[in-house]
């Protein structure tokens, strides 16, 4: 693999930049494979890539039916945290987020990952006991978490209304320092790279249509591009996991909808950190180019179409503007949405399915970007050794049939 240096690249500057390489090669799809991996999002990417470098397994393949990481993983507001509730989460979003603190030196590309913390706010009594709960049990996982009274807020981000008038009085928050932001292209793109350079194939506008199934195990798929064989076959699909899956005669336990997300035009640097409120639906961070970045809630019904609706961007522009008065007097460029996979208990499922030799990474919801290099690394290792890594255990299919939820739906951030 060519690598990226400050050297190589003024190397490359001094012939006009006319001599890169592609970053991955443009693969055919070949008869048969020992792992195919269906969907070429980060998730998808991840895998195929520890599969390659920790399991050393060599044929493996990733079908995308669009392009690489045009999915979710290049619509997302790229917020990573660790801080969750349950210890099962926490275990899996840290080990993610620590992955991620080394991402960009294992994968030779820059992730630009900036750890500017994220701030949750309360807005009521009753908040602040659940915050102080919530950021005891981080802390008593040994993740940091801090609470943050008023007037550490006003200083944090000065331009929030914190005053006793405000729509929405502010009582006080919790902030993980270490959580932050990184390029979701660059996440998608730098495991391409990587995985491409141990000899996977990622073939990209190859859609798959079928699932071939036979004797309760699975031989292959049937895509655009004719069948291909494989020994085990990995679905990581975000918003279209229940579609696929039902081609294995899998229903799932999920329901697809609509988020949507924002840039306003860009300004100077005015915010620092990534701010959350669960209360009011939105939280906001400033991109590296200046623009106001926004998320707010899932429209509230079940929908394929990757658009969004605008009484959702009413009321997260809405929420907004009551938190930063100031933001009144911005102008939005841009709006897009992704179709986003929810569970009943706002907890992924990954693993292994009731179909042999067929595994699953899906229900990500509103979360899994900073869920891709864990992931990826637990995924591949259950595809692997055909057995559920230690930290996705508790997120298996069968926590449905047997009750053992994992109900994340406080720590979402915002309510889906
Ligand atoms: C607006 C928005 C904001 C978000 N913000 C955050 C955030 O701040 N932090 C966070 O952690 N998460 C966030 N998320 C969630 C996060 O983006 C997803 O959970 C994550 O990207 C899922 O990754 P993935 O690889 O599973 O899916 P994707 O990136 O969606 O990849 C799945 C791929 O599968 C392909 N595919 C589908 N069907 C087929 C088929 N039949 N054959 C072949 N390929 C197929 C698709 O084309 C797609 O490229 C957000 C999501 C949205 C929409």
């Amino acid at each position: 693999m060519q690598r990226y240096s400050f050297w190589s690249l003024a190397r490359h500057a001094l012939r006009g930049h006319r001599t890169w390489q592609p970053a991955w090669r443009d693969a055919q799809p070949k008869d048969a494979y020992e792992v195919v991996i269906v969907g070429g999002g980060g998730h998808g990417l991840a895998t195929a890539y520890y599969l390659a470098r920790n399991h050393g397994v060599r044929r493996i393949a990733v079908l995308e039916a669009g392009w690489l990481g045009g999915g979710n993983t290049g619509r997302n507001t790229t917020v990573i945290r660790s801080n969750y509730f349950y210890p099962a989460s926490t275990n899996f979003f840290e080990r993610s987020l620590q992955l991620y603190e080394g991402l960009g030196k294992a994968l030779n590309f820059n992730v630009m990952l900036s750890q500017r913390g994220v701030l949750t706010l309360a807005h009521t009594p009753h908040q602040m006991d659940m915050l102080t709960r919530w950021a005891t049990s981080i802390r008593m996982q040994s993740i940091d978490a801090e609470m943050m009274s008023v007037p550490q807020i006003r200083e944090y981000v000065p331009l929030l209304d914190t005053s006793a008038s405000a729509r929405h009085p502010i009582l006080g928050g919790f902030i993980q320092r270490r959580a932050g932001v990184a390029r979701h292209d660059a996440v998608a793109w730098g495991y391409a790279r990587a995985a491409d350079d141990l000899g996977v194939d990622l073939v990209q506008n190859c859609e798959v249509l079928d699932i071939d199934v036979a004797g309760g195990q699975v031989r292959g798929v049937l895509t655009s591009r004719g069948k291909i064989g494989a020994e085990k076959v990995a679905l990581a699909v975000a918003g279209h996991s229940s579609v696929v899956a039902r081609m294995a005669g899998l229903r799932l336990p999920i329901v697809s909808t609509t988020l949507q997300a924002m840039v306003s035009e860009p300004v100077k640097p005015i915010l620092d950190g990534i701010l959350i409120s669960p209360t009011v639906h939105a939280y906001v961070s400033q991109s590296d180019r200046g623009e106001i970045l926004i998320g707010g809630r899932a429209d509230g019904y079940p929908s394929y179409a990757q658009r969004g609706t605008l009484p959702a961007l009413q009321d997260t522009v809405n929420a907004l503007v009551n938190l930063f008065p100031a933001f009144s007097r911005l102008k939005l460029m841009r709006q897009w949405a992704g179709v986003v996979d929810v569970t009943p208990d706002s907890s992924p499922v990954i693993g292994k399915t009731p179909v042999q030799g067929l595994y699953l990474s899906a229900g990500w919801g509103t979360g899994g970007f900073k869920a891709i290099p864990a992931g990826g690394e637990t995924l591949a290792s259950t595809i692997a050794h055909d057995r559920p890594h230690p930290l996705i255990e508790p997120f298996g299919l069968d926590r449905f049939v047997t009750g053992h939820l994992v109900d994340e739906g406080a720590a979402a951030g915002v309510d889906h």
